[in-house]
């Protein structure tokens, strides 16, 4: 069976598509499948439509979030309640060309555990979007050491793998990456990115920047060595004005460097305040981790009585994904360090 995770944040106009564009395709297929709908904290109708669909239609599944933790937490609750022996996560404006669900669950039937989505074209963005994304995923792709750029979180992802991210504690992670990090036999399959027809993008200019940095401080404590280059031209610039200071001091011309002093405190201290920023932004998110807070706190589920067989039926969603622990306590040696 295919599971399909589709997280939705204030979807109430695209849920009801989403669901039958993807059955229809599926169905037509042949393909087994079932769609989880992570409602990512709504504040509109969103999860009374998944509600809705459970009822009446097979093989839905929703959960609802207490508030809105993110999509990468959406996707994090999908991928644990995901009973499928392949998953493939999907965005719920169908911004996704879900035609290609098909075409990479065949390619995982020749065999591969990873088919990754990836952008032929990103669709209608602006220019500095476009610009600031490219940036981004070029330092991104260094830090994780893959090509990166165009990758999406549309991808299908074998059983194996969902339980190796299932037990990955880490309250950051960053799936697009994540999926590249942890190997397997990978597949690609190119995609245009659709228009949006409903809703707006949850996506704001400071939103996309906070997320930028979390994700590549997530993956890379370069930012943080750069404090050490820092000192060290620092070290550098003070043996050049010590050397010239000295000078001026033996010729009697020491009074005349008071702007010069005035510019170097004013370097040192701007220097000094970007370096503890770094540093306070690392150790924040040690904080972070360290609390064992959960990525996310389910509030409500449901699932369709149609589809089920009856032992499937009784299990109910939430017991798997109440609050977002990872799996630590799961005996399999992979998790073990
Ligand atoms: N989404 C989510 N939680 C959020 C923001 C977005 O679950 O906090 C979902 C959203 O409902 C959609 C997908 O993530 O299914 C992609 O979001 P969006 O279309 O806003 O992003 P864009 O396509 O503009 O990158
Ligand atoms: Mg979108």
């Amino acid at each position: 069976m295919l599971s399909v995770i589709v997280p939705a944040y204030n979807e109430e106009l695209s849920v009801e598509r989403a669901y039958y564009t993807i059955s229809d395709i599926l169905n037509g297929a042949g393909i087994e499948f079932e769609i989880i709908f992570v409602d990512d904290g709504s504040t509109d109708s969103t999860y009374e439509k998944i509600v809705v669909l459970a009822d009446r239609e097979r093989n839905v599944c929703g959960l609802h979030f207490s508030r809105n933790f993110g999509k990468e937490a959406a996707i994090s609750a999908g991928l644990a309640g995901a009973e499928g022996d392949c998953v493939v996560v999907i965005d719920c404006d169908l911004q996704h060309p879900p035609e290609k669900i098909v075409e990479m669950y065949r390619l995982w039937q020749e065999g591969y555990e990873i088919v990754e989505g990836i952008k032929s074209t990103r669709g209608k963005e602006h220019k500095i979007h476009g610009m600031a994304a490219k940036t981004f995923y070029s330092i991104i792709s260094s830090v994780v050491g893959f090509d990166m750029s165009n990758a999406s979180d549309f991808k299908l992802l074998d059983r194996k793998v969902v339980d190796i991210l299932n037990r990955i504690p880490e309250k950051k992670g960053f799936f697009r990456a994540l999926s590249f990090w942890v190997g397997y036999k990978k597949a690609t399959v190119a995609f245009d990115v659709q228009e949006r027809t409903e809703g707006a993008s949850k996506w704001t200019g400071l939103g996309l920047v906070k997320y930028a940095i979390s994700n590549i401080s997530a993956y890379s404590t370069a930012p943080m060595q750069i404090v050490t280059v820092l000192g060290f031209i620092m070290l550098g610039i003070t043996v050049i004005f010590g050397v010239w200071a000295l000078i001026d001091k033996l010729s009697g011309r020491a009074l005349e460097g008071i702007t010069t002093v005035i510019l170097i405190l004013i370097f040192i201290g701007s220097i000094m305040m970007i370096s503890l920023g770094i540093i306070g932004y690392y150790v924040a998110c040690i904080y972070e981790e360290i609390k064992g807070r959960p990525k996310y706190i389910v509030s409500s589920s449901c699932k369709s009585k149609k589809g089920w067989s009856a032992a499937e039926r009784t299990v109910t969603l939430a017991n798997k994904v109440e609050i977002g622990y990872p799996m630590m306590q799961n005996d399999d040696p992979t998790c073990r360090k």
